[in-house]
C-alpha cells in the first residue's frame, strides 16, 4: 500500500518497457517491508537533463540508469563515485536532499557473482570475449580484485585498442592486460592458461541462441570457470560448450540481481535478500 510517506525510486532508459529492474527491486522492497515504490520511466535522450532535474524536484530517492543514458547522465550529477568515474558510466544515482551522486554497481554485481560461486580472482588469468559497455565494469572489477592477467579477445582490435590502453593505466605491479583478435593464433596460446573465461558479447542471447564467441575449447583447461553475463537463455551455447568441456559455469542472472541489490543498499541502507531478487528475476524470465 503506497502512502504519502512512500519513497520513490525507479529506472530511466529508452526504451525501458523490457527492463527487469522493477521486478527485482519491488520483490526486494516487499521482502524487506520497506515503504518504497520502484517504477520504470522512459526518458528520451533529448529529455535526460530535464529528467534529472525532475528527479530532484520530485524528491526521488534514487534511480537506476540504463541504455542510452549511462555516460551522458554524468554531466548532470553533483558527484561521481570512483568506480563510476573510472568506468565512465553511471547505473545508479542516489539523491540525498537534492545532492545527486552517481555510482556504478555493475562492478560489484559482476564480481560478487564470481565470489558467491567460490571463484578466486586474485592472481588469476581471466579471458574476456568482447569489450563493450558491460565489459568495462568487469575489467575494472577484475583489476581491482587483483587478477594477474586480463586478456581481451575481440572481433575488432582497433576499436578496442583505446579501451585496453585506458585500463592499462590502472595496472598494479604483477598485473597485465592484453588485447587480441579472437581469431589470432596468439590468442589461442593465452586461452591455454585462462582460469576464468567470460563472455561479454551478446552472442548467444535469445533469439539467436546458436551463436557463441569462437572459443577453441580444446585449448582451454577443463578446470577453468566459464561465466556468461547473458541471462536469456539461462544456458547459452557458450555455457553449454564450456560445461561439455568440463568447466563449471555461471550465467548473468546473479550479475543482474547483484547490481540491483547494490543499488537497493545505497538507497535504503538495507541489505536486500539477493535470493529473493534472483528468484523474482528467474520467474519473470520464464
Ligand atoms: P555493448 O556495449 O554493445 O558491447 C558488446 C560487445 O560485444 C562489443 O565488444 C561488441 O563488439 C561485441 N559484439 C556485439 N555483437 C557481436 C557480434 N555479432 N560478433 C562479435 N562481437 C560482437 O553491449 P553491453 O552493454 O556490453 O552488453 C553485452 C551483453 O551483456 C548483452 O548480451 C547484455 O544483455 C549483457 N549484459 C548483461 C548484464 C547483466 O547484468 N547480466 C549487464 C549488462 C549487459 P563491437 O564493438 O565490435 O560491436
Amino acid at each position: 500500500m503506497f502512502t504519502g510517506k512512500t519513497k520513490n525510486v525507479g529506472v530511466i532508459g529508452y526504451p525501458i518497457e523490457h527492463s527487469l529492474s522493477p521486478v527485482l527491486q519491488n520483490a526486494a522492497i516487499e521482502k524487506a517491508e520497506l515503504d518504497y515504490a520502484y517504477i520504470a520511466m522512459p526518458v528520451k535522450p533529448e529529455d535526460l537533463r530535464d529528467a534529472v532535474r525532475g528527479m530532484r524536484a520530485l524528491g526521488f530517492r534514487g534511480i537506476n540508469v540504463t541504455i542510452p543514458h549511462k555516460t551522458e547522465i554524468m554531466q548532470y550529477l553533483d558527484e561521481i563515485d570512483e568506480d563510476a568515474k573510472i568506468i565512465g558510466a553511471v547505473n545508479t544515482v542516489v539523491n540525498t536532499d537534492g545532492y545527486l551522486k552517481g555510482y556504478n554497481t555493475d562492478v560489484i554485481g559482476s564480481i560478487d557473482a564470481l565470489y558467491h560461486h567460490d571463484v578466486e580472482i586474485k592472481g588469476m588469468h581471466v579471458v574476456l570475449f568482447g569489450a563493450g559497455g558491460a565489459a568495462r565494469a568487469i575489467i575494472w572489477g577484475l583489476l581491482k580484485a587483483g587478477a594477474a592477467q586480463v586478456t581481451l579477445g575481440v572481433r575488432n582490435v582497433p576499436k578496442v585498442q583505446p579501451v585496453a590502453e585506458y585500463f592499462s593505466n590502472f595496472l598494479k605491479e604483477g598485473q597485465s592486460l592484453k588485447l587480441f583478435n579472437w581469431n589470432d593464433e596468439g590468442f589461442e596460446e593465452f586461452l591455454k592458461t585462462a582460469d576464468i573465461l567470460i563472455n561479454t558479447t551478446p552472442l548467444g542471447m535469445a533469439p539467436k541462441v546458436d551463436a557463441a564467441p569462437p572459443v577453441k575449447w580444446e585449448a582451454v583447461k577443463p578446470g577453468a570457470f566459464a561465466y556468461d553475463i547473458i541471462y536469456t537463455p539461462a544456458k547459452t551455447r557458450f555455457l553449454k560448450d564450456a560445461e561439455a568441456h568440463g568447466c563449471a559455469i555461471l550465467n548473468g542472472e546473479e550479475m543482474l540481481a547483484g547490481q540491483g541489490a547494490a543499488a537497493f543498499k545505497l538507497w535504503t541502507d538495507v541489505e536486500p535478500e539477493l535470493s529473493v531478487m534472483t528468484e523474482a528475476l528467474r520467474k519473470a524470465l520464464e
